[in-house]
């Protein structure tokens, strides 16, 4: 993948952090942004090299509280770029424990109509906020 560094910057420069007022500051949202300090090394790595802050720009999306207190998210980025070789899979496991704990990240393109390229996060992550969501 080659990937336009400049262009993905810029767009992400402009953004708010995920959880403040102008992006969504929905408990939900405020967690993932807190959460992210929790990524495998691999996933800030790879975040690292792509030049994203994981902090910003995602389309959040919140499903449920596993029996395990983990909470599954799926975080949509935008980078912009080109795929030059087709990634013989298209999702990759971080790691799996089971249905309810694993971390995922995968690539898409073509869905979007600046042209760029989804890169989502589908995993269970921790609950990090002091606030508890099943009070609110
Ligand atoms: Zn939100």
């Amino acid at each position: 993948m080659e990937i336009d560094y400049e262009k993905t910057l810029s767009y992400y420069k402009k953004l708010p952090l995920i959880g403040e007022e102008e992006h969504c500051h929905c408990i939900y949202c405020k967690n993932y942004a807190l959460a992210t300090n929790h990524f495998p090394m691999i996933v800030k790595t790879l975040f690292d090299d792509i030049g994203l802050d994981p902090k910003k720009g995602a389309e959040v999306s919140h499903f449920y509280q596993a029996k395990n207190s983990k909470h599954m998210y799926v975080a949509d980025y935008r980078i912009f770029g080109k795929i030059l070789k087709k990634p013989s899979v298209s999702v990759v496991d971080i790691y799996y424990k089971n249905d309810e704990d694993y971390f995922k990240l995968g690539f898409e393109e073509g869905h979007t109509s600046d042209g760029a390229i989804i890169f989502y996060i589908d995993a269970f992550l921790p609950w990090v906020l002091e606030e508890d969501p099943e009070i609110m």
